[in-house]
């Protein structure tokens, strides 16, 4: 075994890590963190340190570490056949069976789903089936795209196009000229105070309407959209808006994209955030909780809408020309179906929404009145904290992000793991889906000393 002071060297000399400040890490100004082990909701690295993760890695290790079974699933898959590739109609009992499963859960109008390995792919795959639909449809002008300021949707070209994050665009020279952004569904920074939870929703869906009048709605063929907000906040949307965005997208014949990768699979206490706000999509994006991280493995589910159209096109157009070397790679699909079954066998969705209003409920109880904390939300176990300067004015921290990071070392040195959001002073938990009352009790207790610590 390799002892820690080298491994430390060697990650510095030799590994690029993503998000990551390359120039302080290079000059060892923050730590390295080298992960070892992991059970349940606690991870262990090479220091010897335990850690409860109330982030459960990045929001995907919805099982919890360890499980045995997931486990089991690719040790057998790896030895019985590690890969075959899906191409001209391949695939394995673990693709096959992956597949039925997902159409099981999905909602009753989708039809079919195409495998990839990270949410980025899956929706880098979706605008091309979004694209291919409105060239078979005989509508080669309606092209653009519409997302959401604070939309995280991946970091491809397109994909970090679809985020209306800054970071992931002023360094790259993206957005691409085919995607739009529209109002984020944020109702606690509008700006008009006045406005009530539906009346902001409905001006939400106003300013759809009026983007797509300036754009033309002839030239625009899909809308993007997280069910809850997740890496800008961590923002459940208003009351009404999902029923008032869908009313513009039907009326202008927009397709409705709904990135699950997050909320999908048990997330929000629902199986599906469609299925939870009431979303009717023609496409829905997953990755993350379809195998809890345990290999990689994402999918877009294609509505029967769309799916009749695809069929169609290969009439016209020939072999669908879209496929990765790894699609469906039965390890992860075998990773797929141990993890389904399991979400099921320990209730994990019912436990979201259960254990998930228990801690929100106890996040405020302990927090909520601090004169810094703006906000306590949550849906499920999605939950974050808002940290602001002027609780009555709802003004935020200038410059934006340090106390948001203080207060995730604060929390760290307390033995919990949550995640200091981009752009704003934002904690973010979301935790294993077989968190217990008693874990989220030590994350609270851990908040509370922390905020007291970092802003008294
Ligand atoms: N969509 C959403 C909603 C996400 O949260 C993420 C990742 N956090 C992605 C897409 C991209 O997934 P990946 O990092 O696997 O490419």
């Amino acid at each position: 075994m390799t002892d820690i002071k080298t491994l430390e060297s060697w990650d510095r000399d030799n590994f690029f890590h993503p998000s990551t400040h390359l120039a302080n890490f290079a000059r060892g100004d923050m730590p390295n963190r080298v992960i070892s082990g992991g059970e349940g909701v606690f991870i262990e690295d090479k220091s010897g340190n335990r850690l409860l993760d109330a982030f459960a890695g990045l929001y995907c290790v919805n099982v919890g570490y360890g499980r045995q079974k997931v486990i089991d699933a690719i040790a057998q898959q790896a030895s019985e056949l590690a890969y075959y590739h899906a191409y001209v109609g391949h695939g394995t009992e673990a693709s096959i069976t992956l597949s039925k499963m997902i159409l099981d859960r999905a909602p009753d109008h989708m039809s079919k789903v195409y495998y990839g390995l990270s949410g980025s792919d899956a929706n880098e795959t979706n605008i091309k089936v979004v694209w291919y639909y409105n060239n078979v449809l005989g509508r080669p002008q309606k092209k653009k795209i519409i997302s959401r300021w604070r939309g995280y949707h991946g970091s491809g070209l397109m994909s970090g196009s679809l985020t209306g994050l800054h970071l992931f665009h002023q360094q790259f020279d993206l957005p691409l000229s085919q995607v739009i952004h529209t109002e984020a569904p944020y109702y606690y920074l509008r700006e008009d105070s006045s406005l009530s939870e539906e009346q902001f929703s409905a001006y939400c869906a106003d300013e759809l309407e009026k983007l797509i009048q300036r754009e033309g709605a002839d030239t625009i063929a899909a809308f993007i959209g997280e069910p809850a907000l997740g890496t800008g906040g961590l923002v459940p949307p208003p009351k009404g808006y999902w029923e008032a965005i869908q009313k513009v997208l039907n009326k202008h014949d927009i397709l409705l994209i709904a990135d699950e990768v997050v909320t999908g699979f048990g997330r929000l206490g629902s199986m599906f955030g469609s299925e939870h706000y009431g979303l009717k999509p023609d496409i829905i994006t997953i990755a993350k909780g379809l195998t809890s991280a345990y290999a990689p493995l994402s999918g877009s589910i294609i509505s029967d809408k769309v799916w009749q159209v695809l069929e169609q096109g290969t009439d016209t157009f020939g072999v669908f020309g879209h496929g990765w070397t790894y699609s469906a790679h039965p390890i992860g699909a075998a990773a797929g179906v141990a993890n389904l079954e399991l979400v099921d066998q320990l209730n994990l969705v019912g436990n979201a929404a259960e254990t998930g209003a228990y801690f929100k409920k106890a996040m405020q109880d302990a927090i909520g009145d601090h004169p810094h904390v703006g906000e306590v939300r949550g849906e499920g176990l999605l939950c974050a904290v808002e940290f602001v300067a002027d609780k009555a004015g709802r003004k935020r921290y200038e410059p934006m992000g340090a106390v948001g990071g203080q207060l995730a070392a604060a929390l760290l040195k307390r033995g919990v793991i949550a995640r200091a959001m981009p752009q704003g002073d934002i904690l973010g938990f979301a935790p294993p889906l077989c968190i217990s009352r008693e874990e989220c009790d030590q994350v609270v207790s851990a908040l509370k000393d922390a905020v007291s610590e970092v802003l008294g």
